[in-house]
């Protein structure tokens, strides 16, 4: 059975819990043990899937279908193991489980309450799969004293209380802040966050001191003297260039090893650190630079596409270059002329997105790219506005456009070149749909295979004829349109296995031009970058040789 530990927050929010999970993931890892990370949010919605970008980030999504936290995709960065949907739980969808049983009659008419009704659906969702690593990460979402995480508080407690101490470890997060004034670093912040802790029943074994300041021993040990943690166990965590340097700054400062003492091992193996020390140097010798546009609609919050920004920066390491990314509002295009906006890029990449706003000008962005010669790679949406182009602008279907945006308009505008897909296959199963079906959960999603012709440049990249990634869309480039594009170019170089479903599409006669209907960037890892952002790279590269 599995090693507990669980991992809260305080003081204040976006201290960087996610990431901190994710490299103690990896360090065990490093010291031979499996793991696996699990995000408990408070939240009420029941999953983030329909929750705005601007709100909440982006949604990532599982091999297996579910719509999670971004914290999700931290997580398999750093270990490589893919989530599930069983790793991520909001209140939204505990309350609905439970609601849905109290309904059901599976309470036999008792009276339903938070304690424990609601703390017992949180227990059990802890435990799944429980048998299967040797750590299990338990993230909880907010800070302690929020109203909405109590009832995640106290599942905990009560997880920990049953399952004994030596099965159950708990690491807070906190913040040491500086006043400039006082000239000092401020433990008391702390002090209140670990009272809070315990007067609900949790006694930390860890503090994770998030500074932007040296924390001197003397400090250190006066938060271990009055929060009651080893001084060993106040682990300092300062900011770092790179994301990826945590593992080793972690280390360094014995997280890892504060850990295996809370659980009283003593017989670890000693960390295999190789892959992060490669991570590092690739990241810290670049031998050059390039400039990525990613013209997208949500420009204002680069967390809406934070594991695009992950996957070029994999990709930049995969070719030993950085990647510089500026965000380019779409809509712009649709008053200005792209080229002086787009010509000093070294290519440009168009993400999936929802709704009409900006597409116009991600459409200009896809022509411009289209002639001349920049590389182009088209996420979901990217890829829809890239074939909308081709249709309008090469192969005379002058009003193409996607069903989704005559939908949301309620006119009929368009010549749906794209349109809303009611009827798949999923495995073995046939997936129906309504276009007025709720909003939640209605797309399809998760991963899918695609068959890749033979000799195209994305068999090319992949090194392979079949793959499999994630989706998260309606809508779906229509297949009958598949000949008057080829005739221009427009290769439709990966289809479904059923032959149905344009996957990818790509130019014959461009550099590096390639359209997608899944999220590539889902999969990509520092360690192992996604095949299409590796050449994405390698295209812009030499681009930025010939300029
Ligand atoms: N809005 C488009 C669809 O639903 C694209 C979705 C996306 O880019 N993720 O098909």
């Amino acid at each position: 059975m599995a090693r507990f530990i669980f991992i809260t927050g305080g003081v204040v929010s976006s201290l960087g819990k996610g990431l901190t999970s994710a490299a103690l993931g990896a360090l065990l890892q490093a010291r031979g043990y499996s793991v696996r990370l699990r995000k408990l949010d408070p939240y009420l919605n029941v999953d983030p899937g329909t929750m705005s970008p601007f709100e909440h980030g982006e949604v990532f999504v599982t091999d297996d279908g579910a719509e999670t936290d971004l914290d999700l995709g931290h997580y398999e960065r750093f270990t490589g193991v893919s989530a599930r949907s069983s790793d991520s739980v909001s209140s939204g969808r505990i309350y609905s489980t439970v609601l849905e049983k109290e309904r059901r009659g599976d309470y036999l008419g008792k009276t339903i309450q938070v304690i424990p009704h609601v703390t017992n659906e949180i227990k059990d969702f802890i435990e799944i799969g429980d048998d299967e690593v040797d750590f299990m990460l338990c993230e909880i979402g907010g800070t302690v004293g929020d109203i909405e995480a109590l009832p995640f508080f106290e599942a905990i407690r009560q997880f920990a209380q049953e399952k004994g101490r030596d099965q159950c470890i708990f690491m807070h997060l906190t913040l040491i802040p500086y006043l400039a004034a006082a000239g000092e670093l401020k433990t008391k912040p702390t002090q209140h966050s670990v009272k809070e802790l315990r007067s609900i029943g949790i006694a930390p074994n860890i503090l994770v001191c998030r500074s932007e300041h040296e924390i001197p021993e003397k400090e250190r040990a006066k938060i271990a003297l009055f929060c009651n943690v080893r001084h060993e166990a106040v682990i300092p965590a300062y900011d770092l260039k790179s994301i990826y340097e945590a593992p080793l700054a972690y280390h360094n400062v014995g997280l890892d090893q504060a850990v295996l003492d809370a659980f009283r091992i003593d017989d670890a193996p000693v960390p295999d650190l190789t892959r992060w020390r490669d991570v590092e140097e690739r990241l810290h010798s670049p031998e050059g630079e390039v400039r990525v546009a990613i013209v997208g609609k949500y420009v204002r919050l680069s967390d809406a596409y934070k594991s695009i920004a992950e996957a070029l920066t994999h990709g930049g390491m995969a070719n030993k270059v950085r990647v510089k990314v500026e965000w380019v509002d779409a809509e712009i295009f649709e008053k200005e002329d792209p080229s002086p906006h787009l010509s000093r890029f070294h290519a440009i990449l168009v993400p999936g997105g929802f709704g009409e706003r900006g597409t116009e000008g991600k459409i200009r962005a896809a022509k411009f790219a289209r002639e001349r010669n920049v590389p182009y790679l088209g996420i979901c949406l990217g890829m829809q506005m890239a074939v909308i182009e081709a249709a309008r602008n090469l192969a005379g279907i002058e009003d193409a456009g996607s069903e989704e945006f005559d939908f949301e308009s309620g006119k009929k505008r368009f010549t749906p070149v794209v349109y809303h897909l009611k009827e798949w296959v999923q495995g073995n199963y046939k997936v129906t749909r309504k276009q007025s079906d709720d909003k939640g959960g209605t797309m399809r999603l998760g991963a899918y295979s695609a068959t890749l012709e033979e000799g195209s440049k994305v068999a090319q990249v992949y090194g392979s004829t079949q793959i499999e990634e994630r989706h998260r869309h309606r809508y779906e480039v229509d297949v009958q349109y598949r000949e008057a594009l080829e005739a221009q170019g427009l290769k439709f170089s990966g289809m479904s296995p059923d032959g149905r479903l344009p996957e990818i599409v790509e130019w014959t006669d461009h550099p590096w031009f390639i359209g997608v209907q899944f999220h590539p960037e889902l999969k990509s890892k520092p360690f192992a970058p996604a095949p299409l952002f590796a050449d994405f790279i390698r295209a812009a590269i030499e681009v930025e040789r010939l300029v």
